[in-house]
C-alpha cells in the first residue's frame, strides 16, 4: 500500500483491526500490515531489522490506527490536496483534518521532519 492508502484505510477503519481483525488491547495476528514495529515504529512487515527483538504484546492494536495519538500530541494534521495529488499540512480545526501519519512516517524514519521538503521539491517548480 501506498502512504496514502494508508491513510484512507486508517480514515475509514476504527474499533477492531482492519488489518487481521483481532479486538482492541490484543496483539495483531502475524503477518497484519498495521502492526508497528515496536522497536522503530515503522510498519512490522516492511522492517526485517527488528524480527529477533520485536515484541508483539508491546504494540497490540488499540482501537486507533498506529500514529495518530502521537500525531495530535505534535499537532501534524493534514486534508486531501484541493489542488493535486496526495495531502498538504493544516491545522486541526479545518474541516476534514486528519492525523498526519505520513509526515510521522518520514519524521520515524529519516529523523528529520522533512516529508513535505521533499514532496515541494519533487513536484513543484
Ligand atoms: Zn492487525
Ligand atoms: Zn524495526
Amino acid at each position: 500500500m501506498t502512504p496514502e492508502e494508508l491513510e484512507v484505510v486508517a480514515f475509514v477503519h476504527e474499533a477492531h483491526c482492519p488489518g487481521c481483525d483481532v479486538a482492541p488491547g490484543k496483539p495483531h495476528e502475524a503477518g497484519c500490515d498495521v502492526e508497528r514495529c515496536s522497536v522503530c515504529g515503522w510498519q512490522k512487515l516492511s522492517c526485517h531489522e527488528h524480527e529477533e527483538t520485536h515484541i508483539p504484546e508491546s504494540v497490540p492494536w488499540t482501537g486507533e490506527w498506529p500514529g495518530k495519538p502521537e500525531c495530535r500530541e505534535l499537532g501534524w494534521w493534514c486534508i486531501p490536496n484541493p489542488t493535486g495529488r496526495g495531502y498538504v499540512p493544516c491545522d486541526s480545526d479545518i474541516p476534514g483534518a486528519i492525523e498526519d501519519l505520513n509526515r510521522l512516517a518520514v519524521f520515524r524514519a529519516r529523523g528529520v521532519d522533512n516529508h513535505y521538503d521533499t514532496i515541494q521539491n519533487g513536484r513543484t517548480a
